[in-house]
């Protein structure tokens, strides 16, 4: 049984994080997708609004469940049983800031992190850029999944 989290922000889901998600069911039996609260960040949309988001995007996959964690990433996998954690990379700043993050968590665990470059024509998308187009009032709905409503 292979269990993998997928830790992030979600802040909220995009269609990046999609169709990493979606191509991430095919290498593992169980996607955990991790919500992270992180009480130094402010957050445009409450956990309750993030985890329903997500949630309902992946209705219909019995293989992915959708959870809130605090503390370490390495922590929570462990918590849950999983010897993975999934990242998406979108470009080479992605890369050395999850190179750094994936050694510093080899060296705190036996997880090993699995890394699925972006599907092209996603790559711009970051859930930065969709906060910014929601509150300029612009078709955020290009950028996110249609569970995603303001
Ligand atoms: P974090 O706060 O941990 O960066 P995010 O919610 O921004 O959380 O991202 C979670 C994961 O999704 C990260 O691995 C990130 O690189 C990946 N990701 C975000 N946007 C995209 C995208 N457009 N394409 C591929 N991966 C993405």
């Amino acid at each position: 049984m292979k269990r993998a989290i997928f830790p992030g922000s979600f802040d909220p889901i995009t269609l990046g994080h999609y169709d990493i998600i979606k191509r991430g069911i095919s290498l593992f039996d169980e996607l955990i997708i991790a919500i992270g609260v992180n009480t130094d960040k402010k957050y445009m949309f409450s956990l309750e609004e993030r985890i329903k988001f997500v949630s309902e995007a992946f209705n219909d996959e019995s293989s992915i469940s959708v959870v809130s964690y605090q503390g370490l990433t390495v922590d929570f996998a462990k918590e849950m049983d999983a010897e993975f954690i999934l990242r998406g990379l979108r470009n080479p700043a992605d890369f050395e800031f999850e190179k750094a993050i994936a050694h510093t968590n080899r060296r705190l665990s036996d997880i090993e992190t699995v890394f699925l470059l972006t599907s092209s024509g996603k790559s711009y998308i970051s859930s930065s850029i969709v906060r910014d187009v929601i509150k300029n009032g612009g078709d955020y709905s290009l950028l996110v999944p249609d569970s995603v409503k303001v």
